[in-house]
């Protein structure tokens, strides 16, 4: 198997600001992995705010040796041995899994979703994110974003509510809210989960910080709002660990390190009676299509990145009703532009 990758700067349609940082582009690295006449095709979205770099990536790519790629894949062994190379690193790890995943269904002839055990008619509507901005812009925002289902609101600044308000006079669509962390005060966010029920919030991602299990814990135990664990669950091994503190999680491909260990997150979730969404970064067609492949099995889809940029380098998938239609073609189903 031959490997091979190039650095790609992926644009923002907006300056994208969330509770702690504002940013216009998202370094992303593009992985081929090609075996037998076929070519699996893989991403990394590498947001700043998870330490990974064009530098990182470089340099774990330096150390993959693809001839250990064998097919018919055990992706168990190959998550083993990319993690034996060096800790962390999830989003280039993700980008090897994806084109692994890719290339297994064009050898199999079957598209990911279904050696993954989906079924699109049961695709949740995804919702679409609403960065923090100036109240005029994020109305305006909304006015555009008529063709999604659900609209996404970065909270865990001071004028949430304000914010909710300029929202709600443009429309009435369910809304998730996200605090990314940004949420403080214990009795103040719990009577804040009660307004947002009243306005139409779905649920809440990730409202205090991370580290701070027993607020997180206090809150998940007292609102009227499922609150969903972002930050505070990145790989497998998270999953146990946010029992009791949250009610859900949130499983990103760019955290888990690809789609196999998403979908064991996915099942350990299930055993454990957690609620799941599936997320993502700011990500090109390939990524979203690998998310899209699992977001069938879970409650809610977040998978907008696509949307959010505008030098998307492959077709944009079908998108209808507010969902990702999931095709018949092999592997992802990734169009080439
Ligand atoms: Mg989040």
């Amino acid at each position: 198997m031959e490997l091979t990758y190039q650095p790609f700067e992926l644009q923002l349609k907006h300056t994208f600001t969330i509770a702690k940082f504002s940013r216009t582009s998202t370094p992303v690295m593009l992985l081929q992995i090609a075996h037998e006449g076929y070519i699996g095709y893989g991403e990394a979205s590498m947001v700043p705010y998870m330490g990974e770099t064009y530098e990182s990536a470089n340099e774990f790519l330096s150390k993959v040796d693809a001839k250990q790629f064998k097919y018919p894949f055990d992706f168990e062994a190959i998550i083993y041995y990319l993690d034996s190379l060096a800790p962390g690193n999830p989003a280039i790890k993700a980008g090897i899994d994806i084109a692994l995943h890719d290339l297994d269904g064009k050898l199999k002839q079957q598209p990911c979703w279904q050696l993954l055990g989906s079924k699109p008619e049961l695709m949740p509507v995804t919702s679409f994110t609403i960065g923090i901005d100036t109240l005029d812009i994020m109305r305006q925002k909304v006015l555009e974003a008529a063709d999604y289902k659900i609209i996404k609101v970065k909270l865990g600044r001071d004028n949430d509510k304000e914010l909710i308000q300029a929202i709600r006079s443009v429309t009435n669509v369910p809304l998730y809210v996200d605090a990314n962390q940004g949420w403080t005060d214990l009795e103040k966010s719990l009577d804040l989960t009660w307004w947002l029920l009243e306005q139409g919030v779905v649920l809440i991602e990730q409202p205090m910080l991370k580290t701070d299990i027993d607020s997180n814990a206090w809150l998940t135990e007292r609102s009227p709002l499922p609150i969903i664990a972002d930050e505070a669950v990145q790989r497998f091994a998270d999953v146990e660990k946010a029992l009791d503190v949250y009610h859900g999680i949130n499983i990103k491909l760019m955290k888990s390190a690809g789609m196999y260990e998403a979908t064991k997150m996915l099942k350990k979730a299930r055993e454990l009676n957690m609620k799941v969404m599936i997320g993502c970064m700011t990500e090109t067609s390939c990524a979203a299509l690998a998310g899209a492949a699992l977001a069938p099995q879970c409650d809610w889809a977040d998978l907008d990145g696509p949307f959010l940029t505008s030098n998307n380098p492959f077709k944009l998938p079908e998108f209808v009703d507010g969902k990702w239609v999931l095709g018949n073609g092999s592997g992802l189903g990734l169009e080439l532009l």
